[in-house]
């Protein structure tokens, strides 16, 4: 299951290659990548089956849910019967097979037909937002702006982010982790959960933490990237291989706003304040 994290894409065509080699079937989470190519393909569409996510947050929404993208007539036939409930053909309910209920109501496709007409749009507003990074930080030193590897890539920048050097200083980073999160945390929808400790075994450097609330405190919202899932309490019995490469971004990693209500101004906006708390 490769996961695009950001938008970005990956090399799904070594994946593809090996997974032919070993006969392993391959489901891309191509949530964040709604949009995103790699060699010209749309993600989600090389493995046999492909997840979107029209979460509120992604890049466009049906308030909730998601699409399957299927192989074939047969086995979107076959998922659909175990997304609506499993039904066998009879005037009553006859089951002989578990299902669920899993299929999207018809009011949230009506808003995602909705949102399909704003799509392309979107996407080249994220890419847009990306360019402007790009630009702004450059030679801003101890700030990378993570890109795309090659033209190969074509990400749909779902989320912009950026890595800090360990070694760079960021005004107010000693207030960093000075108390524990008490409020919910964006995007919690008002839910809290308290008892949670200052720090854990894992967590953003202090300079990316400090760069955070200075950021908040001029009111804009980043977030670290994604905390790795096997340094997740939950998962800390599962299998994991790893080298050392996720623990890093977790550690440097900054997502910077981009969604379709970001401005050219709040871009630079942004830029300017990121740039103050380098002392550049
Ligand atoms: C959002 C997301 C999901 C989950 O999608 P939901 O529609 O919220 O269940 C899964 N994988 C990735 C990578 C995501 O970003």
């Amino acid at each position: 299951m490769p996961v695009y994290l950001y938008g970005m894409p990956g090399r799904i065509d070594k994946i593809m290659e090996i997974a032919a080699r070993y006969d392993i079937p391959v489901i891309e989470d191509a949530a964040e990548g709604f949009g995103s190519r790699f060699d010209g393909r749309v993600c989600g569409t090389f493995g046999k089956y492909g997840v979107l996510s029209f979460n509120g947050n992604k890049m466009i929404t049906t308030s909730g849910g998601g699409a399957l993208i299927c192989p074939d007539s047969a086995s979107k036939q076959e998922i659909m019967f175990y997304a609506t409930q499993a039904r066998e053909a009879y005037p009553y309910y006859q089951h002989e097979k578990i299902g669920y209920n899993y299929r999207m109501s018809n009011i949230c496709a009506g808003i995602g037909r909705g949102q399909m007409t704003v799509a392309k749009e979107h996407i080249e507003h994220h890419q847009h937002v990306q360019k402007m990074y790009e630009e702004l930080f450059a030679g801003v030193p101890g700030i990378t702006v993570h890109k795309q590897p090659s033209p190969r890539y074509d990400s749909n920048y779902w989320l912009c982010t950026i890595l800090l050097d360990s070694s760079l200083r960021v005004v107010g980073e000693e207030n960093a982790y000075a108390e524990a999160i008490v409020g919910a945390v964006g995007g919690a929808a008002g839910v809290t959960h308290g008892g949670g400790s200052v720090h854990t075994d894992c967590e953003p450097n202090t300079n990316v933490e400090g760069m955070r609330l200075f950021l908040d405190a001029a009111g804009i919202e980043s977030r670290p990237l994604w905390k790795p899932m096997h340094l997740q309490p939950v998962y800390s019995g599962a299998v994991r291989f790893v080298n050392g490469v996720s623990e890093r971004l977790f550690r440097q990693g900054l997502c910077l706003p981009a969604g379709p209500y970001v401005s050219d101004e709040d871009v630079e906006y942004i830029a300017e304040q990121i740039r103050g708390t380098v002392g550049k």
